[in-house]
């Protein structure tokens, strides 16, 4: 989508601090991190939120790909959190699907 900015970073029309990248899946980092480590992993094809995620092998590379940055980054050990923020009222701003990876700081629950 033309008009998406997430999809301007998978074209490389905007150009993120890439953390990982493979056939169907970038991660980059969050601009305004919430956390010491704050990671955003986000199917390269277009997938408004997770209610239109469809596609059982996407959905597994994406969870895939978070856990291995999570232990690229160093979290694995002392755990972290993923997060996904759905439509209005679970808080989604950017409407191209991603995964909050959030670690490197205790979390609190319940969310607010
Ligand atoms: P959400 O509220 O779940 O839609 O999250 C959108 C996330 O995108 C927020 O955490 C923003 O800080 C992040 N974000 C917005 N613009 C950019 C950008 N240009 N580069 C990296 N992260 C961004
Ligand atoms: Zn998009």
């Amino acid at each position: 989508m033309t008009d998406c900015l997430f999809c301007k970073m998978v074209t490389g029309a905007i150009k993120p601090d890439v953390v990982f990248e493979d056939a169907n899946v970038l991660a980059f980092r969050d601009i305004n991190p919430q956390a010491p480590v704050h990671i955003l992993v986000i199917p390269k094809q277009h997938v408004a939120t997770l209610n239109d995620l469809d596609n059982p092998a996407l959905a597994g590379d994406l969870v895939l790909a978070t856990l291995a940055i999570a232990k690229q980054e160093g979290l694995a050990e002392d755990g972290y959190r993923v997060n996904i923020n759905c439509n209005k009222k679970g808080g989604q701003e950017v409407y191209h699907l991603h995964l909050h990876l959030l670690g490197g700081r205790q979390m609190t629950w319940p969310p607010g």
